[in-house]
This record gives structure tokens, C-alpha cells and sequence, in this order.
């Protein structure tokens, strides 16, 4: 169970955003992979129908060949954040061409928010990284990617751990969502009930 992420990774990276103070109302939702036209716009209705906003991770190469669903994103008064341009895990990479491909996924999106595909960074790329992004991790990992994990296991990553100050990854994916159809409804509900708020991120 590495539903939360493993203590390793935060001592490593302590530079790196795990979660926010538990002081206020606000949790935040965030969805990585997108923009994609079969599951985007049904996720931008799903937020809207509970007045909830989110911070939507985007690969660059999904906002060059999709710039008015990108634009929705923005106009639905969502926070944008980067997601590298081609969807790369960094442990391979050298830094120099990783880093490109990250500031050309930013000049797309304009954001000073990043998250690495995979969490797969390594130390130096994330000296570079944090000198130019607020690099935003999470500590609720739904899971919704995966096709072994049904629908209600995927609920049971996110329901119980959603109080003020988290923050938890959903994909907006074709892959992600035979589980997001379930798993997004029922934790925006749980939200509401609560009397919590999805807020962006906003830095
Ligand atoms: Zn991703």
C-alpha cells in the first residue's frame, strides 16, 4: 500500500508540496494527463455542478493539440499547472533535456506549478526544478489509473483520507476514467457534506 507517498521521497525532497496547512476549509483536488476531450469536459461539469475548483496538471503536447479544451480549463476558473511536455519519467533522462522539456510544457501553460510524471526525478533535476516551479506533489493517491483496481477500492484510497489541507491526484485519462466516473461524484460529495472546499492551487 503506497497510498501515501513513501517517507523516503519526502525526506528526500522536502523542497517539494505534499499537502497545505490543515488551518482552513480548503482541500485540493488535482488531475493529471489531461486535457482529454472523452474525460475533461465531463470533469469540468462534475466540479462545476458542486462549485468546486481544482489544478489540473497538463502534458504539453495534450494542450497543443487540444488549446480550446485547455482554455475551458482556464475560463472554468481552474489553476493550470505543468506536467512536461511529453509525459516523461526523469530517472533516464540527463537534466539539461529534461528541464527542456518541462520549460517547453510551461511556456504552453504559463504556470508556475509543476509535478513530475511517475514522481520519477532525480535530485539534481529537482535542484534545477525548484528553482523555477513550486513542485507539487500530494498525499492521497486515488489509483484511479489502475485497470486491476475496481471502482469502490479506488473510493476507499480517497474517501477516508480527505480532510483540509490534502491533496489528491485523479487523472483526467482515458485510462483513469472507468474509475473517475465513480470515485470524483462521491468525493465531491463527501467534500460538501463536510463542509470543506475544493479550492485551486494558487501560489
Ligand atoms: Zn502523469
Amino acid at each position: 500500500m503506497l497510498i501515501r507517498p513513501p517517507k523516503l521521497i519526502r525526506t528526500i525532497y522536502p523542497s517539494f508540496i505534499w499537502s497545505f496547512p490543515k488551518e482552513t476549509d480548503g482541500l485540493f483536488l488535482t488531475f493529471d494527463d489531461g486535457p482529454c476531450p472523452q474525460v475533461t469536459p465531463w470533469v469540468l461539469d462534475q466540479l462545476d455542478e458542486y462549485g468546486a475548483k481544482a489544478t489540473f496538471f497538463c502534458i504539453g503536447k495534450n494542450v497543443e493539440q487540444y488549446p480550446e479544451l485547455f482554455g475551458e480549463i482556464v475560463r472554468r476558473g481552474h489553476a493550470v499547472g505543468s506536467h512536461t511536455y511529453s509525459h516523461i519519467p526523469g530517472w533516464r533522462l540527463h537534466p539539461d533535456d529534461y528541464v527542456q522539456d518541462v520549460d517547453m510544457a510551461a511556456e504552453l501553460i504559463k504556470s508556475n506549478l509543476y509535478r513530475p510524471p511517475y514522481a520519477k526525478i532525480t535530485r539534481r533535476q529537482a535542484d534545477i526544478l525548484s528553482l523555477r516551479y513550486n513542485i507539487v506533489m500530494w498525499n492521497i493517491l486515488s489509483r484511479d489509473y489502475n485497470r486491476k483496481l475496481g471502482h469502490k477500492a479506488c473510493a476507499r484510497n480517497v474517501l477516508p483520507y480527505l480532510s483540509p489541507g490534502t491533496i489528491t491526484v485523479f487523472h483526467d485519462s482515458m485510462k483513469a476514467s472507468k474509475n473517475l466516473w465513480y470515485v470524483l461524484p462521491k468525493t465531491l460529495e463527501a467534500v460538501s457534506k463536510a463542509g470543506w472546499k475544493c479550492k485551486p492551487i494558487l501560489i
